[in-house]
């Protein structure tokens, strides 16, 4: 393994599992997990100023304006440490201005990475129409896994105290992680989704085609079952980072 984290971007449509991978790859590499979705959630639950702001955009699908998001991004990477450690953007970029406030933000320390987890359509709306996630703690559940202890299987807690995706949560729905309350995301509606999915054409295609033109963008099928594609993503990042040894 490298002995410096990388700084990745993780794109692909909603559902295609960024969440999850994201968490895995930053706990790989003890580097931070930065999620915009995440960071509205919470702000949208504390009622904050930023959370009020956001949730009506992200309840009709819609992305939160660019001044506000790239704001917050900033915030959370203007410590030169995080920059220079690595991390992992998990929501953003989403728009091509984005992707170039970001360049400005990173200057001098360029990603190593921007990859594009490539899930079709017909899939990632299947996993999105039986996601539900921790109310609390963001852990990700599917209902077509059955409650661990309705099952007799429980696993206990995950050490992940991110969005890694497992069973789903004990009978009454109460987060094995935390014990918060399992629920289904306010912007997970069909409306919401389709919306969603529709964004992403527009505003996210040009995303991956700046980071094509920059020589950023690498490609993993996110199709396969979740260790699988774990492993297909550090070998990637792997390779990057050899390449980039003095
Ligand atoms: P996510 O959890 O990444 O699906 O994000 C949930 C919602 O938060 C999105 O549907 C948007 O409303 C908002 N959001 C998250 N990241 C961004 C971003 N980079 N730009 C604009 N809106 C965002």
């Amino acid at each position: 393994m490298s002995t410096r984290g990388p700084r990745l971007v993780l794109l692909g449509k909603q559902g295609a599992g960024k969440g999850t991978q994201a968490s895995r790859i930053a706990e790989h590499y003890d580097v931070a997990h930065l999620s915009t979705g995440d960071l509205f959630r919470e702000a949208a639950a504390a009622h904050s100023e930023l959370g009020l702001a956001a949730k009506d955009y992200m309840d009709r699908g819609d992305l939160v304006p660019d001044e506000t998001v790239v704001g917050v991004v900033e915030e959370q990477l203007n410590h030169d440490y995080r920059i220079r450690r690595g991390f992992v953007l998990d929501g953003f970029p989403r728009t091509r201005r984005q992707a170039e406030e970001l360049h400005r933000i990173l200057e001098g320390h360029p990603l190593d990475l921007a990859i594009d987890l490539d899930v079709p359509t017909e899939i990632v709306l299947k996993r999105i129409a039986g996601r539900r996630v921790c109310s609390e703690c963001g852990t990700v559940y599917h209902v077509d896994q059955p409650p661990t202890s309705s099952v007799g299987t429980a696993s206990g807690p995950s050490t992940d105290s991110g969005r890694r995706s497992h069973s789903s949560p004990a009978g009454d729905w109460k987060c094995d992680v935390c014990g918060g309350q399992v629920v289904q995301r306010d912007d997970d509606t069909e409306e919401a989704v389709m919306r969603r999915l529709e964004l992403y054409e527009i505003e996210t295609l040009p995303v991956i085609q700046f980071y094509r033109r920059t020589g950023a963008l690498a490609h993993v099928d996110g199709s396969a079952e979740s260790d699988e594609v774990f492993k297909k993503l550090v070998e990637t990042v792997e390779s990057r980072l050899d390449r980039e040894k003095p």
